[in-house]
């Protein structure tokens, strides 16, 4: 699969300290001074890559909320969000 192979290949380029550095650190003082549209800037589209990999904002688990409901016998059975029918 693309998605996987380019997948591996960035996870193994921010994985250096230069690139890190460079697109992580950096990134925010770029989107600063940055004078091009941002989508045709190469620096800002990984700087975005670069602080979504490494914020963590994005591998932080939702919590989600169980309530406590009666079940067939009358115990109290623990129940999930419910999922939409699609
Ligand atoms: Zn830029």
């Amino acid at each position: 699969m693309l998605s996987t192979y380019l997948s591996s290949v960035l996870q193994a380029l921010f994985s250096l300290d230069e690139f890190k550095e460079r697109y992580a650190k950096e990134g925010e003082e770029h989107f600063e001074k940055c004078q091009e549209f941002p989508p045709d800037c190469f620096h800002c589209q990984l700087s975005k890559v670069a602080i979504g990999l490494w914020s963590g904002k994005h591998s932080v688990k939702k919590e989600t909320k169980l309530k406590l409901v009666k079940g067939p016998d009358g115990e109290l059975v623990e129940q999930g969000p419910q999922v939409a029918n699609q």
